[in-house]
């Protein structure tokens, strides 16, 4: 199969708002009226963020989950989307389950794919996504305000029981073992709820690398600090049921590739939160409270500090092998 056949038979699909899509040198696309640029990069590399052989299907959904949660922790709408792939070999019966699965979450969330790139190489996976937000209210890390209340979508740590259960680190009940896999492998993207606390949440970001890692990025560039209470993490009924509980704090605090937005919205918010969450049909918690000392100080159920073995995962800073 030719670079070109591999294009237009796994790559090549209908668009919907886009003037040029795939097959020639560049797409052509026009945000809406009143509306800025959102763009947003992530690299997927097969040995650093997944497993060689996790399921094609599942990674070509999560390639573009991902970055579709980069758009929602930025309150924007996502519009058109690229794929630039390194594949070892032109083999369908990965290829075609890959492109599905990407294919499908475009559909799902009404974005056009209108290019990419394809090469032969070591498994390797770049998305660009390109959204819409309305000048001046896009939902920035810099963003968060003193007093602000701290808030989470979904439960936290589910992936990354579901990366321990993978590396063999933790057994439990199958159903709940499939359920933290499944969260780490098939994510959502908070897309809806993004667009929904528009106007109304202060800073936003998804957490990726770990709760304490990303909300620390919003906290550093806002200049303010954080409390955060240990027992109003959101938590599944899957690591409810888990019998290893200082892991189970560890993952909620630290572990990645949950996609849940964490943002800050002033207390005054609240009602409106928990009533466009409801329709959004995304649970949200309120986790803690923006604070004038820097850092993040974890209070436990019992009112003492907790501190995390890990913050979160960093490349550079952790150069083994682990897997995120
Ligand atoms: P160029 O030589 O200009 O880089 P290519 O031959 O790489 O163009 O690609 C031909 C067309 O196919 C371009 O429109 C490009 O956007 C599209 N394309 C290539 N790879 C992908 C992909 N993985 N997904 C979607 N479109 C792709
Ligand atoms: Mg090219």
């Amino acid at each position: 199969m030719s670079e070109f056949d591999l294009i237009r038979q796994f790559f090549t699909h209908p668009h919907s708002h886009t003037l040029l899509g795939v097959g020639d040198d560049a797409a052509l696309i026009q945000p809406r009226p009143g509306k800025v640029i959102a763009v947003s990069s992530d690299m997927l590399v097969a040995g650093r963020h997944f497993f060689p052989d996790t399921d094609p299907y599942r990674l070509g959904k999560k390639s573009l989950t991902v970055n579709l949660s980069d758009l929602a922790a930025m309150g924007a709408e996502p519009r058109w989307v690229t794929l630039s792939i390194a594949i070892p070999s032109a083999d369908p019966q990965w290829l075609k389950p890959f492109a599905q699965g990407f294919w499908e979450e475009a559909q799902a969330h009404r974005v056009d794919w209108v290019g990419g790139d394809t090469t032969s190489g070591p498994l390797n996976i770049s998305v660009t996504i390109i959204g819409e937000v309305t000048a001046d209210q896009a939902l920035r890390r810099d963003a968060a305000k003193l007093g602000d209340d701290i808030w989470v979508s979904g439960t936290i740590g589910d992936a990354g029981m579901g990366l321990a259960i993978l590396k063999n680190q933790v057994r439990w009940d199958k159903a709940h073992q499939d359920y933290c896999v499944g969260r780490l492998e098939q994510p959502s993207a908070r897309v809806e709820l993004g667009l929904r606390l528009v106007g109304l949440a202060h800073a936003a970001i998804d957490v990726s690398d770990g709760l304490i890692a990303d909300l620390s990025h919003i906290l550093k560039v806002s200049g303010v600090g954080a409390t955060l209470d240990l027992e109003h993490i959101p938590m599944s009924a899957a690591l409810k049921e888990c019998p290893y509980p200082g892991q189970v704090r560890e993952v909620m605090l630290s572990g990645g590739d949950d996609y849940e937005l964490c943002f800050t919205a002033s207390p005054d918010a609240e009602e409106s939160i928990l009533q466009l969450a409801g329709v959004a049909g995304t649970p949200v918690s309120k986790i803690g409270k923006v604070v004038e000392e820097p850092g993040v100080r974890v209070i436990d159920g019992k009112g003492k500090v907790f501190v995390p073995q890990r913050r979160g995962f960093d490349h550079f800073a952790e150069q083994s092998a682990q897997q995120q």
